[in-house]
């Protein structure tokens, strides 16, 4: 399902190419424009030496992320691929053959579960579902915002067993084991695909590049002829309470600073919020911070971490930062800003 307010869909054609002279050296900047995928509004910038160059590059870089994005889609089926909904469609039923991608991005989301005591866990699809529903009828209707009986959680989460996702790699197979279970992996696929597309396309090219997958940014070199940053991309980091507009600027090259917030994806019942990151512990979502970004090498890591650490405590969360080797800000319920010696390397601003 689409967020209207994260959405804005315009079509990737080369004539939206805006082009603008960079004008110390021969590097022109290039901005795709908006596009949508990944249920999100999007945009990537490249330095290159030509419009041609330009294109071809964010072309194909478009080309995979959306070859991802139908892989990764829990809502749709495309003709001639085994996608998520594919392997949902038979949970219970028969194993399904899938593309090395998924048996990767499936292998570093148990692996994941296990890093993070089980806070982030793919299999908590059905119960995400019942939220989905939940937070779309509230918004259509605030009126009448409720949220889950607990009881209807809890028989969900008879459905979320990730021991029950079975790879076998040697035939090319996923099978989740019980009839009723689902893989939801929206809290990693923005940053998985990212890290693909850098390192099948753009570290060949070796053009400087930044993916924005709303929000999650992906920056790869620096933008050239910016000696104040030392040729960094200067990333802002949004303030979650919508007071401040940039709470923090922090100046990257080959990172990817990744956020995970209540701000945008929400809803509200009862005078309370209700975020889309759920606390697999409680059945309920997340809400120990306003948001949590990371930064690391990996956009798959820097995705799956952000999601963690908005359910975990500071202490947990910082534990698992300091494993990873992440860079981290915390945003407190109260709007106090807590940061990791890893994060303050970065700050500008
Ligand atoms: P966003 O996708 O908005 O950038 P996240 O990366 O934090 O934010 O991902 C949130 C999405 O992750 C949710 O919409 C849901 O699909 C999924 N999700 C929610 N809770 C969990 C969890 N505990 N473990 C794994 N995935 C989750
Ligand atoms: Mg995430």
């Amino acid at each position: 399902m689409i967020d209207t307010k994260k959405t804005f869909i315009i079509l990737f054609v080369s004539s939206l190419f805006i082009l603008s002279t960079c004008d110390k050296n021969k590097f022109q900047k290039f901005e795709s424009g908006s596009f949508d995928l990944f249920d999100t509004y999007s945009n990537i910038i490249i330095y290159a030496e030509s419009r041609e160059e330009a294109e071809k590059i964010s072309g194909a870089i478009y080309a995979r992320l959306g070859e991802l994005h139908k892989l990764f889609d829990i809502y749709n089926a495309y003709d001639g691929i085994n996608n998520l909904k594919t392997l949902n469609d038979n949970a219970g039923v028969a194993p399904v053959e899938v593309c090395g991608e998924m048996i990767e991005l499936l292998k570093f989301s148990i692996d994941s579960y296990r890093e993070t005591d089980g806070a982030f866990d793919v299999a908590l699809g059905p119960v995400l579902s019942i939220w989905r529903a939940y937070r779309e009828e509230g918004l259509l209707d605030p009126e009448s915002a409720s949220v889950p009986p607990y009881e209807m959680l809890k028989e969900a989460s008879d459905f979320c067993d990730i021991t029950k996702i079975m790879i076998d790699e040697i035939n090319h197979t996923v099978f989740l084991e019980q009839e009723g279970m689902s893989v939801d992996v929206g809290a990693v696929a923005k940053g998985f695909a990212a890290q693909l597309a850098i390192d099948e396309i753009i570290k060949e090219s070796g053009v400087p590049c930044l993916i924005d997958l709303g929000g999650n940014i992906a920056a790869i070199g620096g933008p050239p002829g910016r000696s104040r940053t030392g040729g960094a991309w200067n990333v802002g980091v949004w303030d979650p309470l919508g007071v401040a507009g940039y709470i923090k600027i922090v100046a990257v090259t080959d990172l990817s600073v990744v956020t995970s917030g209540d701000y945008q994806r929400y809803y509200e019942a009862g005078g309370a919020r209700y975020n889309h990151i759920v606390d697999p512990k409680t059945l309920i979502p997340a809400d120990g911070f306003r948001s949590v970004t990371v930064i690391h090498p990996d956009s798959g890591v820097a995705d799956m971490l952000s999601t963690a650490m908005f359910i975990l405590s500071y202490e947990e969360g910082s534990e698992l930062a300091e494993k990873f080797g992440a860079g981290a800000l915390w945003v407190t319920r109260g709007g106090e800003q807590i940061t990791n010696g890893e994060f303050d390397k970065y700050i500008v601003r």
